[in-house]
């Protein structure tokens, strides 16, 4: 396939925009770049797929990501608001995972996938709980990515919040899926919860069962109850902080992830780079939870990888950009803090080699030769001069999810002028429906 008539954002390092170019996609995978005059000629029979001058780029990334979380849109949680986030985790999320069985957790993730291919996110790191459904937990989820043609890293977080047999269905379901044959569109790590609900025994138990070179993804400090839950007597090793406790067990290291990190102090930052683990941002996820603000400038500083996720609120990665640029401005009352340049590195470069961790084989999140052709069209007429340097402000302050119109995931067409040619919405959403009003009985049955 020929895509001409392109301004290509390369998004390599330094970024370019090379405007008339074309793409030759083959194999999934990008062969040629040169411009649209010069590739339309020698490829005179290679099937077009006409830009019309259009922004053509990467597909984003989404670092942190829950497709289970789908059906708490518009549910009310009964009794009084959660104060804090335990309540919030005690009240919602526990109540509503518990709920989920396997059409729920089907239709939650084919939701989420839906909004993804709509709004150009096209590689997507998921952490996933359903507690009353965990064996095949994660097949049902695969076979909705493999459905939508999305790229996708999946697993299964354990926890000790509902005993030993649930803790271990946990593990036995990240062990088995890492172990099974994946597609190129498809990997696998280990899901842990979070420590203020995982024992030492538990913990060690999973890295002991964690297949060799596998990392963990797991929630650390997201709230202040997280970062002292390792005081609570039950925990050793380490000097006694969330990160510490991880490290002594031997859980960080180059393909693990830690979402959050809002209350890490500078000790633990240190370990963060040392190991080079990868610590995620969610600030859309951290102000609905109030929870704090996380100082991901001083992790930059430091060396830590620092991406960006979106924690299941929605597939369309600038409004992530946007609340990061926002965000932390205003907490250090500085117009100065949070520079554009800052939001790319994070969310372009940082996403990309996270992504690069879980499907090493390709180059995910840049177009040049060789790359994977995940590629989005965005129908975007500045106003004002754009160029490779100013496009994160461009980004910040004109883009919209739904300026995306073509989505392509390994060069298949995801998205056309806006038609999804991969899923069904409206057969999705119906069946949504049904699931989740199931759902939302369960969840208020918790209640009575
Ligand atoms: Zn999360």
């Amino acid at each position: 396939m020929l895509i001409t008539n392109a301004t290509l954002v390369t998004w390599e390092d330094p970024n370019r925009l090379l405007a008339n170019h074309a793409l030759l996609i083959e194999g999934g995978v990008i062969r040629e770049i040169g411009t649209s005059a010069q590739l339309e000629k020698k490829y005179p029979n290679e099937e077009r797929l006409d830009a019309r001058g259009q922004l053509v780029m990467p597909g984003n990334i989404c670092a942190h990501t829950h497709f289970y979380g789908a059906f708490a849109r518009g549910m009310a949680i009964p009794g009084d608001a959660p104060e804090n986030f335990k309540q919030i985790l005690e009240k919602l999320w526990w109540p509503l995972d518990k709920s989920l069985d396997e059409e729920a957790v089907r239709y939650s993730a084919l939701t989420c996938l839906v909004d993804a291919v709509k709004h150009g996110t096209t590689t997507l790191i998921d952490h996933h709980a359903s507690p009353s459904f965990i064996d095949g937990s994660l097949d049902v989820i695969e076979e909705a990515v493999v459905r939508a043609g999305l790229r996708a890293c999946l697993c299964y977080e354990v926890t000790d919040r509902d005993g030993t047999e649930k803790m271990r269905a946990g593990i036995r379901e990240n062990v088995r899926f890492i172990q099974k044959t994946k597609s190129p569109l498809l990997a696998a790590t280990f899901g842990l919860h979070a420590p203020l609900t995982l024992s030492d025994a538990t913990l060690d138990e999973c890295r002991a069962a964690a297949p060799e070179g596998t990392g963990f993804h797991i929630h650390v400090s997201e709230s202040e109850d997280d970062k002292y839950s390792v005081f609570d007597g039950t925990k050793s090793g380490g000097g006694g902080w969330p990160v510490d406790w991880l490290n002594a067990h031997g859980a960080l290291g180059p393909s693990t992830i830690i979402a959050h990190g809002v209350h890490l102090d500078e000790y633990e930052m240190d370990q963060l780079a040392d190991t080079e683990t990868w610590l995620t941002h969610q600030p859309r996820s951290n102000m609905n939870n109030a929870v704090g603000v996380a100082d991901v400038d001083a992790a930059l500083e430091k060396g830590i990888k620092v991406c960006l996720g979106n924690d299941g609120f929605s597939n369309a990665m600038w409004d992530e950009w946007k609340a990061t640029y926002l965000l932390h401005k205003i907490h250090a009352l500085d117009p100065r803090k949070m520079n554009g340049m800052t939001v790319t590195q994070m969310a372009i470069y940082n996403n990309a080699a996270l992504a690069n961790v879980f499907f090493p084989m390709t180059k995910v999140g840049q177009l040049t030769v060789g790359a994977v052709a995940d590629i989005i069209f965005v129908d975007y007429h500045s106003p004002t001069e754009l160029s490779a340097g100013n496009l994160p402000w461009h980004i910040l302050f004109g883009f919209q999810a739904d300026l995306v119109t073509t989505t392509i995931v390994a060069g298949n067409v995801l998205m056309k002028d806006r038609i999804l040619l991969t899923l069904d919405e409206a057969e999705i959403a119906a069946k949504a429906r049904e699931s989740s009003a199931k759902t939302w009985k369960k969840y208020n049955e918790k209640f009575q």
